[in-house]
This record gives C-alpha cells, sequence and structure tokens, in this order.
C-alpha cells in the first residue's frame, strides 16, 4: 500500500488591490477575486474592487481605528494571519487584499513569511501603490528630466515620535523627490525634521488626498504651508506627502479632479431589474449608489394558452418597459408565436430586453417616453388591435392616445410595482449626513415614492434631482421635488449627460 497523500493546501495570494478605483486593479487581481471562496480585505481596499469578488465568497473586512485599545492592531493582525492559515488548510481558496502594493508599507512579507512558516504556499501579485497612483492622477511627476532624477519612498508613521527612526539629514538632501506615506496627521513635523536638517522651506511640497476616489484633493504649496493649508481645507486622510522640486502644482495636467462630477455622489433612483449607469457615472468622476423603490412582482394570471392567444388577438404588442417584455414573454410557450404581430418598443433598453428573446422591435420612437410611442405607432394602428403588456401602476396615455387614433387596445397587466417603505440604509445615511448630491429620478411613480420617503431628511435641502423626462419632471414637481436637470435622451445615460451639464453651467 502506498502512504497516504497529504492534502494539497490551495495556495494564499495577496493580492494588491491598488489604491481605490476598481479601474488600477491588475487583470490577474481581478481573475483571483472572481475566484476566491474567502477575501480578507485591508481597511483601505475601495469598495468598487471588493464588489469584483466572486459574490458567493465570504468577505471579511478589517478597520483599524485610532480608537483602538493600544496593541489591538497586532491581535488583530495575528488573528488574520491565523485566520488565513486555517482557510488555506481547510482547502479554501484565500485572497488577502491589500491596499496599494502589499510590499509597501503594508505588511505583506510578514504575512508572507508566517503564511509558508506554516506550509502554506503564497503568491504575491503586485498593486499601483498609493505614491504611483497620486501622481498620475494629480498630474504631479515622481521624477523629472531636470528637477526630480531619484525618488523615495517614507514611511511618515513615525515622525516626531520617540522611537523615529527616520534620516531627515539624507532625506533634506535628497536629490529628488520624497513621497510620505502615513503621514496626514504629522505633515507639521514631518516639514519641520525636513527644514531643521537643511530643507528650503520654499521647496514645493503637495498633498493627494483619498488618490482614484471620487473624494480626491490635491493641495499644493511648499514645505513651509503645506500643513497649514491642508489644515485649512481640513484635508481628510489617507493621503500622500510630495516633496520635491517637482511637486509644483500640476496646471492641466490634473484631469482627475476636473471630471465633470469629480467629487459627487449620485443615487441612481430605480426599479428592481434596472441597470443603473455605474460605469458611466464613476468615470465621470462621481460615486454613486442604486436606490431601488420599486419591488416587481409578476401579475398571476396567464397561463401559456392565455397569452398566446393573447397573441393571436393581436397586430401590434406594445412594449413599454424591460419588465413589460420579460413578465409577458416568460408565458409565451413558443416564440413563432410572435411571427404574426408586430413589435413596437418604447426605448433601447426595452428592445434590448425583446432582443434577450432573439426578437428585434419593429418600431422604437425617436424619444423614449410612452407619448413619443402612441405618436410614432398613430399611423399604424388605425383599424388594428394593439397589446399593451404592463402593470397596474403605469398611466393610461399610450392607451388614451392610441384609442384616439383609431386602435382597439388591450391592456393586460403582467406584473405589478410595489413600492419600497423605507429608502436602502446606505442612501439614507449619505442623505441624512448631507452627502448626497444628486437624485436620478427614471419615472413619475420612482418620484412620488422617494419624495415620500425622504421628506423628513435633513439632506433633502441640498440634493438636486435629474429627471428622466419632461413628464417625469413634472412628477417630481408636483411630488415636491424641485427639478434642476431634465435629460434630453430618456436614457440612465442622458441622465448622466444631463447632471454634467447642469454641474458644468453651475
Ligand atoms: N500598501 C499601501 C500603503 C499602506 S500604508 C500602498 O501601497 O499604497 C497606508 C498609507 O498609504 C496611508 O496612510 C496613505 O499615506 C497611503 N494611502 C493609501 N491609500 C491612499 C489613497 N487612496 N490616497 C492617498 N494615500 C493613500
Amino acid at each position: 500500500m502506498s502512504p497516504p497523500v497529504p492534502p494539497v493546501v490551495p495556495t494564499v495570494h495577496l493580492v494588491g488591490a491598488g489604491p481605490g478605483d476598481a479601474g488600477l486593479l491588475t487583470r490577474r487581481g481581478e481573475e483571483l477575486l472572481r475566484a476566491a471562496e474567502v477575501v480578507l480585505a485591508d481597511a483601505l481596499v475601495g469598495p468598487g474592487v471588493l464588489a469584483l469578488a466572486n459574490p458567493a465568497a465570504e468577505i471579511v473586512t478589517r478597520t483599524h481605528s485610532p480608537a483602538d485599545a493600544p496593541g489591538a492592531r497586532e491581535t488583530n493582525q495575528r488573528a488574520l494571519i491565523a485566520r488565513m492559515i486555517a482557510e488555506a488548510q481547510a482547502g479554501r481558496r484565500v485572497v488577502r487584499l491589500k491596499g496599494g502594493d502589499p510590499s509597501i508599507f503594508g505588511r505583506g512579507t510578514e504575512e508572507a513569511d508566517a503564511l509558508l512558516a506554516a506550509g502554506v504556499p503564497v503568491e504575491v501579485v503586485p498593486g499601483v501603490t498609493a505614491a504611483i497612483a497620486a501622481s498620475g492622477l494629480s498630474g504631479i511627476p515622481l521624477t523629472h528630466r531636470d528637477r526630480a532624477g531619484a525618488v523615495c519612498f517614507v514611511t511618515g508613521h513615525d515622525a516626531g515620535r520617540r522611537r523615529e527612526r527616520i534620516d531627515w539629514r539624507a532625506l533634506a538632501a535628497f536629490p529628488g523627490t520624497r513621497v510620505f506615506y502615513m503621514g496626514r496627521r504629522r505633515l507639521g513635523r514631518i516639514a519641520a525634521s525636513l527644514t531643521e536638517h537643511g530643507l528650503d522651506p520654499a521647496t514645493p511640497a503637495a498633498v493627494v488626498s483619498q488618490a482614484a476616489t471620487p473624494r480626491q484633493r490635491t493641495v499644493c504649496g511648499t514645505v513651509g504651508t503645506i500643513a497649514a493649508e491642508c489644515d485649512a481645507v481640513a484635508l481628510p486622510g489617507p493621503a500622500i506627502l510630495l516633496v520635491g522640486a517637482a511637486a509644483t502644482a500640476p496646471g492641466a495636467r490634473g484631469w482627475w479632479e476636473r471630471r465633470p462630477l469629480a467629487g459627487r455622489t449620485v443615487a441612481c433612483v430605480g426599479s428592481e431589474g434596472t441597470a443603473a449607469p455605474r460605469d458611466a457615472l464613476r468615470s465621470k468622476g462621481a460615486d454613486s449608489v442604486e436606490v431601488t423603490l420599486l419591488r416587481i412582482e409578476p401579475e398571476p394570471g396567464r397561463t401559456p394558452a392565455e397569452a398566446q392567444a393573447l397573441l393571436s388577438e393581436a397586430d401590434w404588442v406594445a412594449f413599454t418597459s424591460k419588465n413589460g417584455v420579460t413578465h409577458f414573454l416568460e408565458d409565451v410557450p413558443d416564440s413563432r408565436g410572435l411571427a404574426g404581430v408586430k413589435l413596437a418598443a418604447v426605448g433601447p433598453s426595452t428592445a434590448e430586453a425583446l432582443r434577450d428573446y432573439r426578437v428585434r422591435a419593429d418600431l422604437v420612437p425617436e424619444e423614449f417616453h410612452a407619448e413619443a410611442l402612441a405618436d410614432a405607432l398613430a399611423p399604424h394602428v388605425k383599424g388594428r388591435r394593439v397589446l399593451w403588456p404592463t402593470c397596474p401602476e403605469a398611466k393610461p396615455t399610450l392607451a388614451d392616445r392610441l384609442t384616439a387614433a383609431g386602435a382597439a387596445v388591450r391592456r393586460v397587466h403582467v406584473y405589478r410595482q410595489e413600492p419600497a417603505t423605507a429608502l436602502p440604509a446606505d442612501a439614507a445615511a449619505l442623505l441624512d449626513a448631507g452627502r448626497l448630491d444628486w437624485a436620478l429620478i427614471a419615472s413619475g411613480n420612482l418620484a412620488r415614492t422617494f419624495a415620500e420617503l425622504t421628506e423628513r431628511s435633513p439632506g433633502r435641502e441640498r440634493l438636486q434631482v435629474a429627471a428622466i423626462s419632461e413628464n417625469v419632471a413634472a412628477a417630481c414637481r408636483d411630488a415636491g421635488l424641485p427639478v434642476a436637470a431634465v435629460a434630453a435622451e430618456a436614457t440612465w445615460d442622458g441622465l448622466v449627460e444631463a447632471v454634467c451639464e447642469a454641474e458644468a453651467t453651475g
């Protein structure tokens, strides 16, 4: 008999998550995250990165706070290493996510050594470290042909402390850019130590706060002024301090903070199943939250035979929502039943839902609302039968206009909308804290529910509302929500454009 084969312990991956924005995660990092069963993340890892993890994975986030009892960090760190070892030995795929790069002030090496000592194989996946992100996104170079021929990364953590081991003389004389990590609360100490050791207080200095997030801000000054300038605007951490002749104000190179929605937080108010424009908002510089205020429930009542009968009694089927498409076509037993009818869709996402069933819309109006659909259909439906699969909450406009145009309209309710009774907790917290800048509102029903649920929040005053169409704008105003922007094209992307324009014109 051969000896028992020892179980294979899977490799633990120490993955650099980058500085915040998910776009700066490596492809290898993303691949591992998607396959992970357990993700152990540092406090600095961006939410967009965590969102890429396998939905079935267990995600453990760890936060240090200045209020931690002395020694808590060490206890946490030991517990975390023990957990990684135990999970790997149990055969689970573990990704340890570290902010930035694991080996830059990240204790990645200590973790790797502890895992290896326990017989757990380890691989490190590099990440974009905060200094590199801060430089690229602020437009302040780390090296420069004439002004900085070297760069060094320094921990500012111990500046001014008793156990400080920083060679200030060497740093003051350093022929390039000094980059300080962990120094936000010690800017004054760092600047004073540099000048005490001979650095000219007029040397350029810059601080990049919350790099690679929608809240990134850069403050520029000199070694003599930088601490006071950051304090004057209460610049928050985490932040990177750059000191040297190349660390001057970036001017036109500072693109990240000049994106149209930089620093804004936008709520996308929609119904269940709508795909909010997260990526579009992110690329414009905004943070977003999804506020789902209408749950979609199927309306019972049609057998496949009944659905087929409805189709055989129609010349046109008019769809005014994605839900109308899915909840009706689910009941249709055979797609060939659609062969004899023409199909109209109110807009691109409704047409897209039809394409999922491999059928093409015969008609999509130029503007994407019920009135425009009615106008576009009117010339085709005189004396014809139009089937309209919708919900009880939809206004009768489409049916009224088509009837006036000479059609026989049959309205069937294939789903209904259940309004939420509270805002989702994350959105409510942002709103109450006055941190929600915009709400994008996609329908009149959503406007009414949103108005009701936010009525008493102190953050309502400063919140600006963007409506997807003039009709929805009117519904917003009726519900007591002043409208600051209306989409020219009634889509989520149109809403994002409208908000950008409103911000640009102030
Ligand atoms: N391993 C990380 C650094 C961890 S030390 C990396 O490679 O980036 C934590 C320090 O990193 C913070 O105090 C701050 O100085 C810096 N930092 C991390 N994320 C940052 C961000 N998004 N913007 C600015 N500085 C950041």
